[in-house]
C-alpha cells in the first residue's frame, strides 16, 4: 500500500534520509524506532509530502506522490497523521475538530459528518466531551480526539509520530489501547514510537533507523530480544 523506493532527502548539506526502502502492505502495522535525529519524523513527513524528497519514489496504492494542487489535497486526505503535539484546533469544539475535514474536504453534509463524528468519538472513548474545547481535555483525551479526527477522513493509512511521548505516564495506555484496537481492526499504520509493549502487541514489523538509514527490519520479538546490528543493540540498551 505504501512503498518507498531509494528515497533520498537532504536539508541543505545534511543527508537526512539515505536510500530508504520500505514497503507497508494493506493492514500492516510497522513500528519505526531509532535514536533522536535519525530521520523518523522526516520519513513520516515525506510520506504525506509535508517534506519534498530529492530522489527516489513514494507511492500510495500504486500512485506516486503528487507535488501540488488538488491531487496533493486528495493524497493528504488519504494519509492520516497523528502528531506528538495533538495539533487540535483550539477554537473549535471536539466534535468540530473531527467533522471539519469531512465537511470541507470530503464534502459531506453536516448532519452526516456529525453522526459519524460522534460514532468515532464514542469509539475512542471521548463521546461525552464532544461539545468541549481541546484545552478542557486531558492530553490523553486530546490525543484520542486526534485519532478520531484522522479516522473521520477514512484514510488508507495513518502515520503516528511519537503519539504518546508528550503524555503523562498514566495517559499513555489509554492512547495505546485505541491504537491497538485500530491495528486489530486492520488499519494500515506506520508508527514512530519507543513503546515496546505496543510494538510487541500490534506491530507486524519493526524498522530500526539510525543516521538516516533503515539498518534493520525485523519481527518485533526478534528485534527486541536479539537485534542483529550493534547499533540497535546499543540503542536498546539505552531505552529498555
Ligand atoms: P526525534 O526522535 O528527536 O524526533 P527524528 O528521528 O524524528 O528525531 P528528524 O526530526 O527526522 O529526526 O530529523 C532528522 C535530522 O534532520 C536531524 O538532524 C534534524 O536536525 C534535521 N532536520 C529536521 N528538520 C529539519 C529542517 N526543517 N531543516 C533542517 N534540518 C532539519
Ligand atoms: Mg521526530
Amino acid at each position: 500500500l505504501v512503498v518507498l523506493t531509494d528515497v533520498q532527502k537532504y536539508f541543505g548539506d545534511l543527508h537526512v534520509l539515505k536510500d530508504i526502502n520500505l514497503s507497508v502492505g494493506r493492514g500492516e502495522v510497522v513500528v519505526v524506532i531509532g535514536p533522536s535525529g535519525s530521520g523518523k519524523s522526516t520519513l513520516c513527513r515525506s510520506i504525506n509530502r509535508l517534506e519534498t524528497i530529492e530522489s527516489g519514489s513514494i507511492t500510495i496504492d500504486g500512485v506516486p506522490l503528487p507535488s501540488e494542487g488538488k491531487e496533493l489535497a486528495k493524497l493528504r486526505s488519504d494519509v492520516g497523521m497523528v502528531f506528538q503535539q495533538f495539533n487540535l484546533f483550539a477554537h473549535k469544539t471536539i466534535l468540530e475538530n473531527v467533522t471539519l475535514g469531512p465537511i470541507k474536504v470530503r464534502k459531506k453534509g453536516k448532519a452526516e459528518a456529525n453522526q459519524r463524528g460522534m460514532e468515532l468519538l464514542d469509539r475512542v472513548g471521548v463521546g461525552s466531551q464532544a461539545q468541549k474545547y481541546p484545552a478542557q481535555l486531558s492530553g490523553g483525551q486530546q490525543q484520542r480526539v486526534a485519532i478520531a479526527r484522522a479516522l473521520a477522513m477514512d484514510p488508507k493509512v495513518i502515520l503516528f509520530d511519537e503519539p504518546t511521548s508528550a503524555l503523562d505516564p498514566e495517559m499513555i495506555n489509554e492512547v495505546l489501547d485505541v491504537m491497538i484496537q485500530l491495528a486489530e481492526q486492520g488499519m494500515t499504520m506506520i508508527v514512530v514510537t519507543h513503546e515496546m509493549g505496543f510494538a510487541r502487541t500490534a506491530a507486524n514489523r519493526v524498522a530500526f533507523m539510525a543516521e538516516g538509514q533503515i539498518l534493520e527490519e525485523a519481527d518485533p520479538e526478534q528485534f527486541f530480544t536479539n537485534p542483529s546490528t550493534a547499533r540497535a543493540k546499543d540503542f536498546l540498551s539505552k531505552i529498555l
